[in-house]
């Protein structure tokens, strides 16, 4: 890292607990604390006191302009910048900043999606901030994590949801943590993303069309070398992605994120970066001004980072992998083996809660990752299958077998498995059996959902996951509380919860036809293909109940959320085949008409001279390539016709659903005789670089 001095720019543009600590008197920094860890209701007058200091603090770093950052559900997030300035009686300005703009404000939102929640006479949604988020600066702005909602109280955003599932989550597993005889402050999830993303030469990609529009390619026949070497896999990273990698590093430290590792990925111009997890609010914040971050950087070195699940076909996608876990405010993690027999109960009894939610809660998971990029990667024949399981590795699997058919465990030690009683054995952590395959793992101490793709917002899988895990906490808490014998009910709890959900537990390679067969023909589990299959599952009665039983949505939310994902779906197909349309029409027929014009010519020019020459090459290349164009012609006119059908619907899910049967299927056969086209084609008439070329020319 040269000369950087770590320590000292780490979150230098934060205002974190360091400088409120240190600008805040120790009445109002204490009454913020409690606002941040119990929740309590902020103070006005500590409010004002706040917003002065940090005022104060981001003027001193440069900051001209304020910003309440939200996330709405366009999956990006927004911000609309005022700057500090207030005209003086002098004719000068003063840099004003008060705890009511701190506090609340109202952005106008007109043109966010609501999903019919907002009626248009009543645009302006209000931003609110939370506390528990950092704020920091960029270009010069202070940026003041919010969350988003409507004048009625409906969530607009993310990030609401996001801390009611939560809130969910601490209440009931505090309810646990106290038969277990702990009074803790509170229990919060924490969360490490793991991102991958590409990195093109940014003048390869203006070149192309659809990854200007779409940010992914929809055409491109492949190269001759793809990933089948796995020598990108961890390779020596290239001199222009290292200094990317620094500058990137040196940005996400300032702004206090715990960037912590970086490799080279499977496919060519693949990468990934992790962070440290943190608290999941804030890991959810820190994602997106990652991905953020990642793309800006990238610009300024000359290259664009590509989020898409799926920029290139024949190649891996990138996805995100959500480490996910529960701590109580001591620091305890409740997915931890323990040392002692009761605290390994206790971990049984939490890691069988997540085995039930998942379980129980398939669908809603699945959906959570749901978007057009990702059905690329799900479903499809690579990353995590769109069948939901849970992996647990040999010895966790040996223990819960143990614990069903009430027989030995055989541990370094062999013995009876008798919850929250002596003979209960010490099972080490279980790190080293890795199942890359698998959707869910618990990775020794925690889970690793890896079902999102690199664009998501991890907000959407962890809302359901904590909401799904508190509701089963929920129904082992009523159960448990009040119990006469309790570490006997624990016990024959816990023994039921394995024999009823071992079905969702599987350390088997789940890429193969196999288990596709045996998970759903067997096991009864559900395999939601694509985003139209899975997102109606949102508004079943068992997901319902649960959702706003726990305060995490409301109906009306839940409607617009189906609403939006879908509308969503449609738009980005939608651009997608309209993008082919064009460069079709534009382009690749021209490009294509032009060779064979010169075909045409050179083997008349060559019959004319001499009678001898066969023009092999010419006139069969001619030929197949005329007989191309001319299904390129009818496929065009078939897309062009289903684009066109889906303006006949006005119900959404028709039109997913026309998207999914009519409009992709149609996108696949036009590429299909473009990417053949491509091959026949000198490349001097090729109108966009080649596969080869985005994928190799970052050195
Ligand atoms: P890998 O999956 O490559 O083996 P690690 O297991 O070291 O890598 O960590 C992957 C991610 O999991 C990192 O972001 C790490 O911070 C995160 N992680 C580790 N412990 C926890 C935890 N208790 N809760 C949430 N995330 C965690
Ligand atoms: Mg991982």
């Amino acid at each position: 890292m040269g000369k950087t001095n770590v320590p000292e720019i780490f979150g230098s543009m934060v205002f974190d607990d360091r400088v409120m600590r240190a600008r805040l008197s120790a009445k109002d920094y204490n009454s913020l604390r409690k606002t941040i860890d119990e929740n309590e209701k902020l103070d006005e007058t500590v409010a004002e006191a706040v917003a002065k200091e940090m005022r104060d603090w981001a003027v001193e770093k440069g900051a001209t302009h304020f910003t309440h950052w939200f996330q709405p559900l366009t999956g990006v997030t927004a911000e609309k910048h005022d700057s500090f300035i207030t005209p003086s009686p002098d004719g000068g300005v003063i840099m004003e900043f008060s705890g009511k703009e701190l506090i609340k404000g109202e952005p106008d939102a007109s043109s966010f999606p609501s999903g019919g929640l907002r009626a248009t006479f009543e645009a302006r949604g209000y931003t609110a901030w939370d506390p528990t988020s950092y704020a920091f600066i960029k270009d010069h702005t202070l940026c003041i994590p919010t969350a988003f909602c409507s004048y009625s109280g409906d969530a607009l955003d993310k990030k609401t949801p996001l801390l009611r599932s939560m809130e969910a989550l601490d209440r009931q597993a505090k309810r646990i943590l106290k038969l277990f005889g702990k009074e803790v402050k509170y229990v919060r999830t924490s969360v490490g993303p793991e991102q991958e993303y590409f990195l093109i030469d940014r003048e390869m990609f203006e070149k192309r069309p659809d990854l200007v529009y779409t940010g992914r390619t929809l055409f491109g026949a492949m190269p001759p070398k793809g990933q089948e070497l796995d020598d990108h896999y961890f390779g020596v990273i290239k001199p222009r992605v290292t200094a990317f990698m620094e500058d990137l590093n040196n940005e996400l430290w300032k702004l206090g994120i715990l960037a912590k590792t970086e490799h080279n990925e499977v496919a060519p111009a693949q990468h990934e970066l992790a962070p440290i997890f943190s608290t999941t609010n804030v890991a959810t914040d820190n994602n997106q001004l990652m991905m953020e971050i990642m793309q800006k950087v990238a610009r300024k070195h000359g290259m664009v980072c590509l989020l898409h699940e799926k920029p290139f076909a024949g190649v891996n996608g990138s996805g995100k992998h959500n480490n996910w876990s529960m701590a109580t405010d001591t620091g305890a993690n409740l997915l931890s083996p323990g040392d002692t027999p009761y605290e390994n109960a206790q971990f049984l009894l939490f890691l069988t809660a997540v085995i039930k939610a998942v379980d129980d809660y398939q669908d809603l998971l699945r959906l959570s990752v749901a978007t057009a990029g990702n059905d690329h990667r799900l479903g499809a024949n690579e990353a995590p299958p769109a069948i939901i399981s849970v992996f647990l590795g040999d010895e966790i699997s040996a223990v819960l077998e143990a614990i069903k058919t009430d027989s030995p465990y055989q541990g370094a030690e062999k013995v009876t498995m008798k919850l929250g009683v002596s003979t209960l054995p010490r099972f080490s952590r279980d790190t080293t059996d890795r199942n890359r395959t698998s959707p869910f793992a618990f990775t020794g101490n925690k889970f690793e959902f890896r079902s999102l793709g690199s664009s998501n917002s991890i907000a959407c899988c962890n809302i359901m996951l904590n909401t799904a895990v508190a509701e089963i906490l929920k129904q082992f808490a009523d159960k448990l509380e009040g119990a006469k014998d309790f570490e006997g009910e624990l016990h024959a709890l816990i023994k039921e919860t394995i024999a009823k959900h071992e079905r969702i537990l599987f350390n088997g390679n789940g890429y193969t036809d196999e288990w596709v067969k045996e998970a759903t023909e067997v096991r009864g589990l559900s395999n939601l293909k694509t985003t139209v299959d899975a997102m109606p599952h949102l508004l079943d009665a068992k997901n319902k109940d649960i959702l706003m039983a726990h305060k995490v949505f409301t109906e009306s939310e839940l409607n617009s959320r189906f609403e939006i994902m879908l509308e969503n779906y449609c738009k980005t197909v939608n651009i997608e085949g309209l993008t082919m349309v064009d460069m079709v029409r534009k382009n690749y027929l021209p490009a294509i008409e032009g060779y064979l014009y010169d075909l045409a010519q050179t083997t008349s020019l060559m019959k004319s001279v001499s009678s001898n020459v066969k023009c092999n090459y010419e006139i069969s290349t001619m030929e197949r390539l005329s007989e191309l164009t001319d299904y390129i012609l009818e496929r065009v006119k078939d897309l062009e016709k289903a684009l066109e059908d889906l303006k006949g619907y006005d119900d959404i899910l028709k039109t997913a659903e026309a998207i999914r049967d009519d409009v992709i299927p149609k996108m696949e056969h036009l590429r299909k005789h473009v990417d053949e086209a491509e091959m026949l084609t000198s490349e001097k008439y090729w109108p966009f670089p080649s596969y080869g070329k985005l994928l190799f020319s970052v050195y």
